[in-house]
C-alpha cells in the first residue's frame, strides 16, 4: 500500500479537496512555516552547549589551537542574575562583584577572596599533616587525583612518528599513574584516577571529575543540616554537561573561555577550601631537539594566569570575563617544588638537560585553570629524547619515577 501522505512532517490530517479552492490556504501555510523557521533560525543561532534546565544560560565559542583549552577567540554571553537571597539556608554568595579594571590593564579580575560562604574546614586535617612520621597512615585524610593524559583515540606523544609505535604516551602515564596510586595508597592517601583504562577524556571532563569530586563530598557534608543544595545541583548540571559533551575544543561549558565565569569562580571557590585534595596530571613531552630532556613541571598561580589570559587576548574584549585570582599561589608553587625537588633527589635522571628550566608557570592548561585545587601537570620525560624514551620503557624506572611522586606528596603535606 502505497503512503499518500506523510502525517509525521504535519502532525494532522490534511483537509480533502484540491483544486483551485486549495491555493490560498497552501500560500498561507508556506508563510506560516517560513515565519516559523526564521523564528527557529534567529532562537538558535548561538550554538549553545548549555541544556535548556540549567538558569544561567552560557554560550562559549572558539578553539583551543595551543591545546591549552583557553578558546581566547571565543565570545562570551551569560547573564548576570546572582544566585544571592535572602535566605539563610541557601548556600551564601559573597563578593560577586567583579574588581574594576586596573590602570594599564584591560583585564577585570574576580576578587582574591571567596565568593563562597565557608562550608568546610580543613584547618585541623592541614595542620595534622604537617610534621606526620612517613608510613602507612602518613597521608591520611588527604585524596590525590591521578591525571593520567590521553587515552583511547589519543595516544598523546609517540614513538616512532609513524605506526606501528614502540612507545605511546598515553600507555606510559596510565602505568605510572597505577604505580603512583599504589605508592600513595601505601601512605594511606585516598586515590582517585580520572581515568583507570585506555578511555580519552576531554581536558574539560577532566576538571569537570575534580569539579565533580568536591561538589559531592560538599553535598554528603551538608546532609543532615538545614542548608538547601540548589546551588550544588546547579553545578552538578554543568559538569555532567561538560563530561557529556566529552570535547577539547568548545567543550568547557561554564569553565571554558577566557576569563572566568560566575559558576566556574563560584566552583573554584568551593573547591579552594579542600586543601587536602590535590590534582596531579602525568604526561610525556616532546620537542623538536633530541638533546632537550628530563622533567617539566608546569603550575599556574593568580599572577601567572593573569599575565596567561593579557598575553592570551591580546586586548580589550567587552565580553571578556574577569579572571580568576583566588588560587592559593604559594599552595600551588610549593607543590610543584615538591615534585622538582623530590625527583631530583630520588631520580637524578630526570635533571632538566638541553636547555629549559624544570618548572614553568606561564600555560594556562585546563587542568592547571580550571580548578580551584591545588593543581599540576608533570611531563616525566621526552619522548624525543633518546635517554628519556629508554628509561620510560622500564617498568623499574616507572616504579622509581611512582616512588618519587609518592614521596613528594608526602614532602608537600607533611614536611
Ligand atoms: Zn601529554
Amino acid at each position: 500500500m502505497s503512503k499518500r501522505y506523510d502525517y509525521s512532517l504535519y502532525g494532522k490530517e490534511p483537509s480533502k479537496g484540491g483544486g483551485s479552492g486549495m491555493l490560498l490556504p497552501a500560500i498561507l501555510f508556506v508563510i506560516v512555516l517560513l515565519l516559523a523557521l526564521i523564528l527557529y533560525k534567529v532562537a538558535t543561532r548561538e550554538p549553545d552547549e548549555t541544556p535548556s534546565t540549567i538558569r544561567r544560560t552560557t554560550t562559549v565559542r572558539g578553539t583551543d589551537m595551543d591545546g591549552t583549552g583557553s578558546e581566547a577567540s571565543g565570545k562570551h554571553v551569560y547573564d548576570e542574575e546572582p544566585t544571592t537571597t535572602e535566605d539563610p539556608n541557601r548556600i551564601q554568595i559573597l563578593n560577586d562583584e567583579p574588581e574594576p579594571t586596573r590602570v594599564g590593564e584591560f583585564l577585570k579580575r574576580w576578587p582574591a577572596d571567596s565568593a563562597i560562604e565557608n562550608l568546610h574546614d580543613a584547618r585541623g586535617l592541614m595542620e595534622s599533616l604537617g610534621g606526620r612520621p612517613d608510613g602507612p597512615t602518613a597521608l591520611q585524610g588527604v585524596t590525590v587525583i591521578l591525571d593520567p593524559g590521553h587515552g583511547g583515540i589519543d595516544g598523546g606523544t609517540v614513538y616512532p612518528a609513524s605506526p606501528p609505535h614502540t612507545h605511546i604516551e598515553k600507555d606510559i602515564v596510565l602505568d605510572l599513574a597505577r604505580r603512583t596510586r599504589a605508592v600513595l595508597e601505601g601512605r594511606g592517601a585516598e586515590v582517585v584516577m580520572t581515568r583507570d583504562s585506555d578511555e580519552w577524556f576531554s581536558i574539560y571532563h577532566r576538571a569537570a571529575q575534580a569539579g565533580q569530586l568536591i561538589l559531592d563530598r560538599t553535598r554528603a557534608a551538608l546532609a543532615g543540616t538545614p542548608k538547601t543544595t540548589d546551588w550544588l545541583d546547579e553545578m552538578d548540571q554543568y559538569m555532567a554537561h561538560i563530561r557529556s559533551l566529552n570535547q577539547d575544543r568548545g567543550g568547557g561549558s561554564v569553565i571554558g573561555g577566557a576569563g572566568t565565569q560566575r559558576q566556574a569562580r563560584e566552583l573554584y571557590d568551593l573547591q579552594r577550601q579542600y586543601p587536602e585534595v590535590i590534582f596531579l596530571s602525568l604526561h610525556i613531552n616532546s620537542f623538536t631537539d633530541p638533546a632537550v630532556g628530563g622533567l617539566q613541571v608546569y603550575y599556574l598561580t593568580n599572577e601567572s594566569y593573569y599575565n596567561y589570559e593579557a598575553v592570551t587576548v591580546g586586548g580589550p574584549d567587552p565580553n571578556m570575563k574577569p579572571v580568576y585570582q583566588n588560587y592559593d599561589s604559594d599552595a600551588r608553587y610549593n607543590l610543584a617544588m615538591a615534585v622538582v625537588n623530590t625527583l631530583s633527589i630520588d631520580v637524578p635522571e630526570t635533571k632538566t638537560v638541553g636547555g629549559p628550566q624544570p618548572l614553568i608557570s606561564d600555560r594556562g592548561f585546563v587542568v592547571l585553570k580550571c580548578m580551584g585545587l591545588n593543581t599540576v601537570l608533570v611531563e616525566v620525560g621526552y619522548m624525543t629524547n633518546p635517554d628519556d624514551r629508554v628509561r620510560l620503557q622500564d617498568p623499574a624506572y616507572l616504579d622509581r619515577l611512582a616512588a618519587a611522586l609518592g614521596r613528594s606528596v608526602y614532602q608537600y603535606f607533611c614536611q
